[in-house]
């Protein structure tokens, strides 16, 4: 998509610190790292968000993340990482080409992680659970 800066860095037209690719997806080091070795995870095909990926696609990412994130843990020496995907821009997403963060993190790094959980009152879930049913069809599928 012309205009895109992932589609071009995907083209080579912009450089980056490319460090996996396939014929499905491109893997490279986030220019404004919210730690060393932070990683972007893109396909190569444009999709603006997460919602919008096909099955094969996603099927693509998922078998390199596990890969990349050894490497992560190899070379960061980091204690874990957060994968992380901001799905539209209420969700703090700047780029509209899908991507998967890989976060390298450690004990004490002090990038912080909000998980304010809070609790249904007395038949919320359940309202919520059938409103999911009827918007998925069947939990099976
Ligand atoms: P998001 O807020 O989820 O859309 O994240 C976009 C990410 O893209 C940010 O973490 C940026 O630092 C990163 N980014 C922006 N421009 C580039 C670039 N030219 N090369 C690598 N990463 C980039």
């Amino acid at each position: 998509m012309s205009g895109c800066l992932f589609c071009r860095i995907v083209a080579g037209d912009i450089p980056a610190a490319v460090v996996l690719e396939n014929d499905t997806v491109v893997a490279f080091l986030d220019i404004g790292p919210l730690a060393d070795g932070h990683i972007l995870v893109v396909p190569r095909k444009h999709f603006d968000l997460l919602v919008d990926v096909p099955p094969e696609t996603c099927s693509a990412v998922a078998s390199v993340v596990p890969v990349l994130g050894r490497a992560l843990l190899d070379v960061t020496q980091a204690d874990g990482f957060n994968l992380l995907v901001n799905n539209g821009r209420a969700a703090g997403q700047e780029v509209m080409h899908v991507h998967w963060h890989l976060i390298p993190r450690s004990s004490g790094d002090g990038l912080g992680y909000r998980w304010n959980a809070g609790s249904y009152p007395p038949g919320k879930a359940d309202e919520l659970k059938d409103r999911y049913l009827a918007s998925l069809g069947s939990p099976k599928d």
